[in-house]
């Protein structure tokens, strides 16, 4: 017979997987050619870094596990790129 309700473990990992990040969408402006640090220089903890691409400026990279979802970025973005959302890896590592 199953159980009545989600286990501990599953209640666990439904808390993490609604820690909210920032996510950032394609309307950044490095997706347009424009080259833009803002979110990287607005996080404290460093939780953005870019990548470096061939033919488009380096592209923002944000380290789930490091972000605290503070927000920061979210407000200095020019491009409105950024959203609070959930973690894709569940806020494990
Ligand atoms: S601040 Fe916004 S536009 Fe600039 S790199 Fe970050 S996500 Fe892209
Ligand atoms: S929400 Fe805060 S901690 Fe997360 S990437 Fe943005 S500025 Fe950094």
């Amino acid at each position: 017979m199953e159980s009545p309700g989600p286990s501990r473990r599953a209640l666990f990992r439904g808390q993490l997987l609604t820690r909210p990040v920032a996510v950032i969408n394609d309307d950044c402006l490095a997706e347009a050619g424009i080259v833009c640090r803002s979110c990287g220089d607005a996080c404290g903890t460093s939780a953005i870094h870019f990548r470096p691409r061939i033919g488009l400026p380096p592209q923002a990279i944000v380290n789930e596990a490091a972000c605290t979802g503070c927000g920061d970025c979210v407000a200095v973005c020019p491009g409105d790129a950024i959203a609070l959302g959930a973690a894709r890896d569940g806020g494990a590592s």
